[in-house]
């Protein structure tokens, strides 16, 4: 049984503080019941709370941590890099280094920016997007999250759909009213949009492999419908890779599709845990951005050189060992065959999306393909599960509407203490 009294004193302080105790919502527990655990260290698959008690982590920092935690592949580029000042706000080299690295990796990319965050990755693809065409309203999905920008807290997943504000106050009609939503893996709904507001629409934006109403994977066609639809329509298609950009593969989910983009966006694993974003395209859409074009975006500590040097160091590694990936399929096929076995055993039928090393289970006995499927999961039943499992040491998203992500950390052992762990949690809470 794990205790932790720190941890609940800390949160107990950090309300005083802090909205909610938390500096990002979906880290609360409000979803699932209790209080979130404060961590103080963490290697390889393992965390360490303020109490002393361990944790196999399955969100490795929902996503970035993609070699485990403290990799040293990472820590040795940063430690080196810091004695040589944390910020310039001038240009380097790192900087084109780590554009060109981007650019050989990710297919539909010529040109890149480095930001901050997913989010001003996400905010600034669709201004220059809007730039580019000269029209106003974006098309997104309804249960995918694409950052805290105004356009995009519209049917938001994650955090959003978490606390049931997918539609949150504070976004003004104006923009929201640029939004248009479709169910995801629906191409005639976005057909059907796209001809209601026929040369209006400057931007498709979606996660290609939705990870934030649980694990959606494209149904066959969806992204090549897309594709196609925005090659006749004039309309800029924009991949958020910034779940599976340099996951599902060296080059993302458009490489492991075969479905190109014009413009894609990046966050966590490309800053390996340090706060990075970015976005890109072809040449001819990213030549809008300033100073070499009109659309404006700027940033203090854009292509900052400690966060630099970490994403270099993560992106060449991810690059020269492409076997990594095969790893993480690997170990990711004998946790899901494991889940699979253990409902099996038990009588249970739930729903298990994967795709590489992300996966989600649904307590749901329908396919989930879309945000209104992902609805019909048992959340009460997930709360229960996600605290059987916190108790036997497993960190895992505290939500039924997020990811899994899979570290190489996790070896066939922890496997194995993950798989039993899992049976004995659904033992438990169904
Ligand atoms: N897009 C996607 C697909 C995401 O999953 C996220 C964050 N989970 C974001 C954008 C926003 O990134 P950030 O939290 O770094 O702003």
């Amino acid at each position: 049984m794990i205790h932790a009294p720190i941890s609940n004193e800390l949160f107990s302080r950090a309300q005083h503080s802090i909205p909610g105790g938390v500096n990002s919502p979906v880290r609360a527990f409000k979803a699932v019941g209790g209080n979130p655990r404060f961590m103080v260290s963490a290697k390889g698959a393992y965390m360490f709370d303020e109490d002393g008690n361990r944790y196999i982590d399955f969100i490795n920092s929902w996503g970035p941590m993609i070699l485990g935690h403290a990799s040293e592949v990472v820590q040795d580029a940063v430690q080196k890099a810091i004695p040589n000042s944390l910020s310039f706000g001038a240009p380097t080299r790192k900087e084109i280094e780590i554009a060109e690295l981007i650019i050989s990796m990710v297919p539909s990319i010529e040109k890149v920016r480095m930001v901050n965050s997913g989010t001003e990755a996400t905010m600034s693809a669709i201004r220059v997007a809007r730039g580019y065409t000269g029209r106003d309203k974006i098309i997104k999905f309804e249960g995918c999250y694409h950052g805290h920008g105004d356009s995009f807290l519209i049917s938001a997943g994650s955090g959003a759909i978490t606390l049931g504000v997918p539609d949150s106050p504070g976004v003004t009609k104006g923009t929201a009213n640029d939004t248009l939503t479709a169910p995801y893996n629906n191409l005639d709904a976005v057909k059907t949009l796209v001809e209601a507001n026929k040369n209006q629409i400057a931007a498709i934006i979606l996660e290609p492999v939705a990870g934030n109403m649980g694990l959606v994977t494209p149904a066959e066609g969806f992204l090549q419908g897309l594709r196609d639809l925005c090659d006749q329509e004039g309309i800029v298609l924009i991949f958020d890779e910034v779940m599976t950009g340099f996951r599902l593969a060296p080059g993302g989910a458009q490489e492991l599709y075969g479905v190109t983009p014009d413009m894609s966006t990046l966050g966590k694993i490309i800053g390996g845990g340090m706060p990075v974003g970015a976005y890109g395209g072809k040449k001819e859409i990213m030549d809008y951005v300033a100073p070499a074009g009109p659309v404006y975006q700027a940033g203090t500590l854009s292509g900052n050189p400690i966060a630099m040097a970490a994403g270099m160091a993560m992106l060449t590694y991810l690059k020269e060992n492409p076997e990594v990936y095969t790893q993480l399929n690997n170990i990711t096929d004998k946790l899901v065959k494991g889940m699979q076995q253990n409902m099996q055993q038990l009588g249970a039928t739930f729903t298990i999306n994967r795709v590489g090393s992300m996966f989600s289970i649904f307590f749901t006995d329908q396919p989930v393909t879309d945000f209104e499927s992902a609805k019909t999961s048992d959340t009460a039943l997930f709360g229960r599960y996600f605290n059987a499992m916190l108790q036997k040491g497993i960190y895992l998203a505290p939500s039924q509407y997020e990811a899994l992500f899979v570290s190489t950390a996790i070896t066939e052992s922890i496997a194995d203490q993950y798989i039993k762990a899992n049976l004995e949690a659904l033992q438990e809470s169904i």
